[in-house]
């Protein structure tokens, strides 16, 4: 058992390593990044395809989009008006890793954007012990699930810069109670940002596409501090 932890902990470390990489170069063209991640069917594939259509002409964004079995979200997003969309097909992985996003990021033309956006695999586990030498990691949760999910996936909710609530419009459908969920999560992360919104009925879409603009901005104002 000892053996088995050994190697977990080696993975991890090789993990950071790569991370750390990615971290640097994304600071040196002064690109803002967020790792997205889920439970499967939370919506990240449709906020994204909602967020490409509306930035257009205001963010020029850069996607990598992880999924397990097949390319078929890069393809919904490069159909959305992604022009810089790149999959990772896992093969069976669970999550994204540092060195999947490396060879992602080969050949991209960072410096045409203005911001990074990788979709993780839908799981709430494993990808929050994953670095991907993002700014923020951002995590869903919909109106669908259980409104006990951070209480049961805590690790994911401690280490995101923001929750975000989808599928709004589907409030009172089941049994999820929002203020109940926000307070678990705050429970969790005392002070976690929050953003309710639905892709559906627009609800709320203004304020995520203004912190997208805002997280752009504030990269480029705090490396033109450095220059
Ligand atoms: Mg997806
Ligand atoms: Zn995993």
């Amino acid at each position: 058992m000892s053996e088995i932890i050994r190697i977990g902990e080696q993975v991890l470390s090789e993990n950071n390593r790569l991370a750390a990489q990615i971290r640097s170069r994304l600071e040196t063209l002064q690109l803002p990044a967020i790792n997205l991640v889920s439970s499967p069917g939370s919506g990240k594939t449709t906020l994204l395809e909602k967020t490409l259509t509306h930035l257009a002409g205001h963010l020029r964004i850069a996607l990598i989009a992880g999924d397990v079995q097949t390319d078929n979200d890069a393809r919904r997003l490069t159909a959305a008006g992604g022009r810089l969309v790149r999959p990772i097909v896992t093969g069976g992985a669970c999550h994204l890793d540092a060195r999947m996003v490396t060879q992602a990021l080969q050949g991209m033309a960072l410096e045409e954007c203005d911001l990074l956006i990788i979709e993780n695999v839908g799981n709430l586990v494993c990808p929050s012990s994953y670095d991907l030498g993002e700014d923020r990691k951002v995590v869903l949760l919909s109106t669908a699930e259980g409104d006990d999910k951070p209480l049961k996936y805590p690790a994911i909710f401690r280490r995101a810069g923001l929750l975000v609530i989808t599928k709004l419009d589907l409030l009172g459908t089941s049994d999820f109670d929002l203020l109940r969920a926000e307070e678990h999560a705050r429970m969790i992360h005392p002070g976690l940002e929050i953003l309710r919104l639905s892709c559906r009925s627009g609800a709320g879409m203004e304020s995520w596409y203004g912190w997208l603009q805002q997280l752009a901005l504030a990269k480029k104002a705090g490396s033109g501090a450095h220059a």
